[in-house]
């Protein structure tokens, strides 16, 4: 077992009290929605949820994968849910979203890894909140010929696949992925439609040295990446990889400087930055601009 260190004074969050917070779990309830930000008991909750924020998770709450940083159960899921994709629509719908995350676990006993399933989650939403933008955060669909098309054909405004970390971790911290079928995944997005956003995402305290950091910039923008979110990994258990360290807000912003200059179109880089971390609101901004 890995002993839970200490939190510094920056990472600490507030306890979620407000009625939004309440209305958007009980909306939850309702629909028989997951959502990442329990599963993986996210710091953030409580701000995100406080403003209808809430990043669903489709497919499951059991993952095929075991990645040694991430909370979400592995075993055998169930069969898919065909009446899901709605009710993640009247949900989204009945929150109001400007702009909605939907990600999934890992699902590599699908003959299609789930694309389908993504596919008509993002038609779903087209249908019931047409004003919303539609941010995916997809599987690596790894050994799944044909289904990256299937999820693209169904036109999400910003496609996120996260790479997690530094090639060297791979085999300790995302055992299953690799590397360069990730980079190559957020690539081909951009070939098959030039018009969607690409985002990707690391987490750092992972033990990754600031020269890795830098140079998975690079490869995700020779992949012509848009959108890179950098965060401190916490560990959620015992079981769980250790903290290697805290990293200070200041090489955060160290990191954002560096990805700016290196073209990212929008960047969120601080200690307590996850996926879908403001992502409405930095969309927003990007569209409006
Ligand atoms: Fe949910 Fe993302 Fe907010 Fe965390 S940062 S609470 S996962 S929406
Ligand atoms: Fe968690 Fe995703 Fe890894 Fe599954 S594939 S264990 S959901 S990070």
């Amino acid at each position: 077992d890995n002993p839970i260190q200490r939190k510094p004074a920056w990472i600490r969050v507030k306890a979620p009290t407000s009625p939004i917070y309440r209305e958007t779990q009980a909306l939850m309830r309702d629909n028989k929605l997951v959502t990442v930000c329990e599963e993986a008991a996210c710091p953030n909750i409580g701000e995100c949820w406080s403003q209808r924020h809430a990043t669903m998770m489709i497919m499951g709450d059991t993952c095929t994968r075991a990645c040694s940083f991430c909370n979400v159960a592995t075993g055998m899921p169930k069969p898919l849910d065909g009446d899901e994709p709605n009710r993640v629509a009247d949900a989204v719908a009945k929150l109001g979203l400007r702009h909605v995350v939907i990600t999934s676990v890992d699902r590599d006993d699908l003959p299609d890894g789930g694309a389908e399933h993504f596919a008509q989650t993002i038609r779903a939403l087209r249908l019931a909140a047409p004003e919303t933008t539609v941010e995916i955060l997809t599987p690596d669909f790894l050994r799944k010929d044909g289904a990256l098309e299937v999820v693209v054909a169904a036109r999400p405004d910003v496609f996120n696949h996260n790479l997690e970390t530094v090639p060297a971790l791979y085999p300790t911290i995302r055992p299953g992925a690799r590397y360069y079928h990730s980079l190559r995944l957020l690539d081909r997005v951009k070939q098959l439609d030039p018009s969607i956003f690409t985002k990707s995402g690391i987490m750092v305290g992972l033990g990754e040295k600031r020269i890795e950091v830098l140079q998975v910039m690079d490869d995700l923008r020779s992949a012509e990446v848009d959108f890179l979110t950098i965060g401190q990994y916490l560990q959620p258990t015992v079981k769980h990889a250790a903290v290697d360290r805290f990293v200070t807000p200041e090489e955060f912003e160290d990191y954002a400087k560096a990805a700016r200059g290196k073209g990212f179109l929008l960047v969120s880089s601080t200690p307590l930055t996850r996926s879908s971390y403001h992502a409405d609101r930095d969309f927003a901004a990007l569209r409006d601009a």
